[in-house]
């Protein structure tokens, strides 16, 4: 079995302990790896490697650090099939979506922070006559970068790119369930030229390493996204150290469905919005709402559209839905189900667990996507974040009643809303509280943007701007003018 070693200082390194833990393979049910079971003394090497290398990094031109960032980007797209394939094993994602979003996404990452760092500039203020002030961004020191399973590659290198693009040096640490493609980064950055210790990688349980690494003080900067109970740990730990940090948190996303949409656009992309990944994307639309007039209409397509989709191993070309992550999820999203049936829900298709996929698959955490109507807005199955292949489907019968129930959440990620009506669309946007709203479509992501929640959903933005900003320190440097008459009596 295959060990993964933490990425310290540019070598692999076995954990101190020697202990290692089990990866399992979501789509057979079996341990497939084993992964470094670190804690304190190995995030104590990978910061103090870090901070070794800061002293470097920091100084090193922009154009030498974007150099190798690109070098990074272009290294990950020639090893895209091998990434891709180690993302499927590892998740439980099929194939075909880690090949065009997951691994794609993470060397655009590279490619956009490592062109961003030659245009970052900042702001200068003249103070009339008498003097100018400049801004100065400078790199904060060692990043600490904790990310979830669920995109792995992609939203380490989301948070990492920018970090090491302005001159920090990270350590990073991935989810213990999900350790493969990180490790395989650990191999990339040798091989760019990434200089040792610019970027580690140590492994572990979250409570064991991850808390280790919050409570670090030399990582005085904490790019987090994961579930809202950890987000609150993190914060509780980080906030009287007076650390930075920010935190991507779950989500429980609206998608509203007016009358006069486009009606088959609608269902498809509800559909996708609903399922991908298995439900296990924080931006999914889990909670549909539809207006009266075209409500049975659309929930008979949307059972439909669900049924075509395609349940199976993930290393399959043509599967459109994976197993969920873990034999721990499986078992939380069918409490879910339970719970709505207790709640009064009524479902429509899928929950059931579908153990014979395959013969290579039989022991695999599957699970068929459901959709489940008849419930309360108020309940629990529709407030909180289940994350997994199960969403709800509501009417709804005016304007002012789809805002309160896309509002109805302690969660604010975001929204999808479908209308022609393009001063309703904007006017409904206005109104929702979430971090990004898709008017008549889901999930187009361009890297420029603004990305956070409100509400229970996160602390801070990320992308573009705001996360080259988040990761250095502003400096007002402040230079007196000589006065005319000074300069005129010299
Ligand atoms: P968790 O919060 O369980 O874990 C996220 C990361 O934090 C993992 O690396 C985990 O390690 C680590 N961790 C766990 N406990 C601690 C701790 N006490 N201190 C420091 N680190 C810790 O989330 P999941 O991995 O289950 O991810 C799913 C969640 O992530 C969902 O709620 C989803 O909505 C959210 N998410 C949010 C996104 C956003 O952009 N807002 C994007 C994607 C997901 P380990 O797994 O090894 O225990």
């Amino acid at each position: 079995m295959q060990s993964i070693d933490n990425f310290i200082d540019g070598q692999m390194r076995a954990p101190i302990s020697g202990e290692y833990l089990d990866v399992f393979e979501p789509a057979t049910g079996r341990p497939y790896a084993r992964v470094a079971d670190s804690g304190e003394r190995e995030v104590g090497e990978a910061v103090e490697a870090a901070e070794r290398a800061f002293v470097g990094w920091s100084r090193t031109p922009a154009a030498q650090r974007s150099r190798i960032l690109l070098k990074l980007a272009d290294l990950i797209e020639d090893n895209l099939e091998r990434l891709a394939r180690a993302e499927s094993i590892d998740v439980g994602k099929p194939i075909s979506l880690a090949r065009s979003l997951d691994i794609p996404r993470a060397a655009a990452n590279f490619r956009f922070f490592g062109s961003a760092i030659l245009h970052f500039a900042s702001e200068s203020h003249a103070t009339d006559d008498l003097a100018i002030n400049y801004t100065l961004r400078q790199p904060r020191g060692v990043v600490g970068v904790i990310s979830p399973w669920n995109l792995p590659l992609y939203l380490l290198t989301w948070k990492a790119a920018p970090a090491l693009a302005v001159g920090n040096t990270v350590v990073a640490k991935p989810s213990e369930l999900t350790p493969m493609t990180a490790h395989l980064l650990g191999e990339l950055c040798r091989e760019a030229g990434l200089p040792a210790g610019v970027l580690n990688i140590v492994h572990g349980r979250g409570s064991e390493a991850g808390a280790a690494l919050v409570r670090h003080p030399i990582a005085r900067t904490i790019s987090f996204t994961g579930g809202t109970a950890t987000g609150a740990q993190i914060a509780a730990t980080a906030g009287p150290m007076f650390k930075r940090v920010a935190l991507e948190l779950g989500g429980k996303n609206a998608n509203l469905v007016f009358a006069d949409t486009d009606f088959r656009a609608a269902v498809e992309e509800s559909v996708r919005a609903g399922f991908a990944n298995s439900g296990q994307l924080c931006l999914c639309g889990s909670r549909v709402y539809v207006e009266q007039p075209i409500y049975e209409r659309f929930v008979a397509e949307l059972v439909s559209a669900v049924g075509r989709l395609k349940v199976g191993d993930p290393l399959e070309a043509t599967t459109t839905l994976g197993p969920v992550v873990s034999r721990t999820h499986l078992e939380k999203v069918q409490s879910y189900v339970q719970l709505a049936r207790k709640e009064g829900g009524r479902l429509l298709c899928g929950a059931e667990a579908l153990p014979a996929v395959s013969e290579r698959c039989k022991g695999g955490y599957f699970v068929a996507p459901a959709l489940v109507t008849d419930l309360a807005p108020d309940c629990r199955v529709n407030r909180e974040e289940i994350f997994g292949p199960v969403v709800t489907v509501t009417p709804f019968y005016d304007e002012a009643e789809a805002v309160a129930l896309a509002n109805a959440t302690d969660y604010g990620l975001s929204a999808s809303l479908w209308t022609s009506d393009v001063a309703r669309a904007h006017r409904v946007a206005r109104q929702l509280e979430a971090g990004t709203v898709w008017i008549n479509c889901w999930l187009i992501r361009d890297l420029r943007v603004p990305f956070g929640g409100v509400k229970q959903s996160g602390v801070g933005r990320e992308g573009g701007l705001e996360a080259l900003r988040f990761f250095t320190e502003p400096k007002n440097v402040c230079v007196k003018l000589d006065s005319p008459e000074t300069s005129s009596a010299r």
